[in-house]
């Protein structure tokens, strides 16, 4: 299945604050989730991952960078969608926020780049 948008993001778990699983809560396409905890015993000095992330799943919708509090924990970028028709004068209008890169709670964004994908006719 195509999905509507482009490009990538990432997450930093290292640097969740614990106890923390909003994004999990609020992704829509359940591509967050909480990693299996290893037995103490097995851990051997390693820090447990305090989420997973399925990026075949995403979306790029975007929830969870507005809802996380963390300081630029996940970095979204969108470099296409796919939409049918032609451009409106609305979507002119908006297309430099959807394409605008986000970090969570950063909110010194700069513009990014336009690629727009036309989405063939069935
Ligand atoms: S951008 Fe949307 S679909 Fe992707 S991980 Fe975040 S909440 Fe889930
Ligand atoms: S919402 Fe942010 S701080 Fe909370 S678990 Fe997700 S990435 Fe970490």
């Amino acid at each position: 299945m195509e999905k509507i948008f482009e490009g990538d993001i990432e997450f930093f778990p290292e640097k969740c604050p614990g106890g923390c699983s909003t994004c999990v809560e609020i992704c829509p396409a359940n591509a967050i989730y909480l990693p299996s905890t290893k037995p103490a015993g097995q851990m051997k000095g390693e820090v447990e991952a305090t989420i997973a992330v399925n990026k075949d799943l995403c979306i790029l919708c975007g929830a969870c960078v507005n809802a996380c509090p963390g300081e630029d924990i996940i970095r979204l970028h969108r470099t296409g969608v796919r939409i049918t028709g032609k451009e409106t004068d609305l979507f002119n209008k908006i297309k430099e926020k959807l394409f605008t890169p986000r970090t969570s709670r950063v909110k010194e964004d700069t513009p990014g780049e336009v690629q727009l994908k036309m989405m063939e006719k069935a």
